[in-house]
């Protein structure tokens, strides 16, 4: 946790502001009672009515600068915790949005929102207690018992008994506490993990009638939970009685032996009343730092978590030196390419090579799980190979910067992926060069301006979180309008034309041809249809390329492609 907190820096005047604000609260309090004795033994005992005006007075005056200085002192720790929560936060988003998808694949998605959110509040939270507690816990009970010993010598051997007793309570009572908190924290985790898949899978769940059966499983998260908060409560509900028993015992104690005192005429009744307050004092301090005690732990996890995030080195970063100037457009080669995901035994691509030239159209087809997404993943670095080298234009891609690379690219994802905003949003997303115009006519090439047309608004129709509110082909038409609207040298598309009826297909695929004449293109398909005119095709099977060539070639030359080919079309089409 300590390695968080050196983000407090730009705080350091806050904080130490707060500090000496704190000290000064904490030596009023320590003032007050030996005040309070004053008042007791010069003013009420001799009757003398303006001493008790003027130390009550003055008493009067601590206790409000007292309130000042805790107030002050508690919006400067809170800012600056506040400020270190801010800080954190930032921090993770931006290691986040550098890692390259093996650092998602490690972590996940679901743990990297806890620990952006929850996790720093914890650190958030604790930071502020111990910014509060650092000097007025440890002051008020050194001084407490200093104070103490000033007023009465042999009164102090009743804290010399209660304090142990106390501290043995606490203990017992935080060693139960502290392993049920860590536990909550996981049982929180596994909730969250739980309904985060519920509700993003609520349409598969409907549509195999599981609703009553996850129903149990959240239930079950659920009660486990509550149990583990209702443990935590009872002991929380035992913690307060037993502490304020020992401290009313220890009155008594004060009270009994002082009394004795008293009337043996070794003590005056200002010191007794003192000393009952300092032993309070004490006692109430140690409260707090076994409080912080307990909830230090349980913040120091969440600081693990989040040190995890922070630590991660990106395993894709930018070269010291790019090299980012070109002078041919968009040649793309693959030279003997080999790459393998974490944790799998075999290559998901193996010995890779091929070129695609700017103009022409350049089509992988392959089974599900040959490697296609995998291949073509690797031109926008969202993973480094293993061995051998893509080159854009003869530059290998991991010398350029990766801002640069992917201006070059527009990558139309298999998974159609939109954002919360206008569909014209959407398209342009964030490239802030591109018309109006620009985006009418990327959506025409697209064919979608059809059913633009068709939204209340148009244009200007609002896409909910996710693009849940139009079809996979609207959304996969809408997607490949954003990558046409950027005008890279670049097209990739993975798998784009599924979702499209055979009409829409064509007619796509005809409008793009036009659009893209100058460009590089890659296109994955599933269908030879969407292949067959294409300039290359590369025939991938298991990770390898089998066959390469046009439709007519690889008819003769491919076994694997013939199989694809067979298995779809009809005699006459093939020929
Ligand atoms: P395709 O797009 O041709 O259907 P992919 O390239 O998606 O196939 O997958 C190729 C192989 O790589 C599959 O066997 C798949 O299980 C594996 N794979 C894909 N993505 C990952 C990943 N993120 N981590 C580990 N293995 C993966
Ligand atoms: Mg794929």
């Amino acid at each position: 946790m300590l390695k968080l907190f050196k983000f407090l820096k730009p705080y350091s005047a806050m904080i130490a502001g707060a500090l000496v604000l704190i000290f000064l609260q904490t030596l009023g309090d320590l003032y007050l009672p030996t005040l309070m004795s004053d008042i007791i033994n010069d003013g009420v005992m001799q009757g003398d009515t303006s001493k008790i005006l003027n130390i009550g007075g003055f008493m009067l005056l601590v206790a409000g600068g007292g309130a000042l200085c805790s107030i002050l002192a508690s919006y400067l720790s809170s800012r600056s915790a506040v400020g270190l929560g801010t800080i954190l936060r930032s921090k993770v988003f931006r290691i986040v949005e550098s890692y390259s998808l093996h650092e998602f694949d490690k972590l996940g998605t679901s743990t990297l929102i806890t620990r952006t959110t929850n996790d720093i509040n914890q650190v958030q939270m604790v930071a502020v207690m111990i910014l509060r507690m650092m000097v007025s816990a440890p002051m008020m009970a050194i001084g407490g018992i200093v104070m103490a010993l000033q007023e009465d010598k042999e009164l102090t051997w009743v804290l010399a008994v209660a304090i142990p007793i106390l501290a043995a309570v606490i203990a017992l009572i935080a060693s139960r506490m502290i392993p049920l908190f860590r536990l909550v924290q996981v049982k929180i985790d596994k909730m969250n993990l739980v309904l985060r898949e519920k509700l993003t899978g609520i349409r598969v769940i409907r549509a195999f009638n599981t609703v009553e059966l996850e129903m149990k499983r959240f239930n079950e998260a659920n009660v486990d939970l509550t149990d583990n908060y209702i443990k935590v409560n009872k002991i929380m509900a035992f913690m307060m009685p037993s502490i304020m028993l020992v401290m009313n015992f220890t009155s008594l104690a004060v009270l009994w032996f002082g009394g004795i005192r008293i009337s043996d005429g070794n003590m005056d009744l200002g010191a007794l009343a003192a000393f009952t307050q300092y032993a309070m004092q004490i006692m109430f301090s140690m409260l707090m730092l076994s409080l912080m005690f307990i909830m230090v732990p349980r913040a120091q996890a969440a600081a693990v978590r989040i040190n995890e995030v922070l630590d991660t080195v990106p395993e894709i970063t930018d070269p010291f030196e790019t090299k980012d100037v070109f002078t041919e457009k968009g040649n793309l080669e693959f030279k003997d390419v080999t790459f393998s995901y974490h944790g799998a035994e075999e290559p998901a691509l193996r010995n890779i090579s091929f070129s695609a030239q700017p103009g022409k159209v350049t089509a992988i087809i392959g089974s599900t799980g040959s490697g296609k997404s995998t291949l073509i993943n690797l031109i926008p670095r969202f993973y480094d190979v293993d061995s051998g080298s893509i080159l854009i234009d003869g530059v290998d891609v991991r010398e350029m910067s990766q801002e640069t690379l992917r201006s070059k690219i527009g990558f139309v994802p298999q998974k159609a992926q939109l954002f919360s905003g206008t569909i014209s949003e959407n398209i342009r997303f964030g490239n802030d060069q591109v018309t109006d115009e620009e985006i009418k006519h990327a959506a025409e090439t697209a064919q979608a301006s059809e059913f633009i047309a068709n939204f209340e608004g148009g244009f200007e129709h609002q896409i909910t979180q996710g693009g849940t509110n139009v079809s996979g082909g609207q959304k996969q038409r809408l997607s490949i309008a954003r990558a046409l609207a950027r005008k890279p040298e670049v097209y990739i598309f993975d798998d784009s034309f599924s979702a499209l009826d055979f009409k829409t297909d064509a007619r796509l695929r005809v409008a793009l041809k036009k659009e893209i004449a100058v460009a590089t293109v890659i296109i994955v398909a599933q269908r030879v249809g969407t292949v067959m005119d294409a300039d290359n095709i590369i025939v991938l099977d298991k990770g390898q390329i089998s066959g390469m060539g046009t439709h007519k070639e690889l008819l003769v030359t491919s076994e694997v492609y013939r199989e694809i080919v067979a298995s779809q079309l009809s005699e006459e089409e093939i020929a």
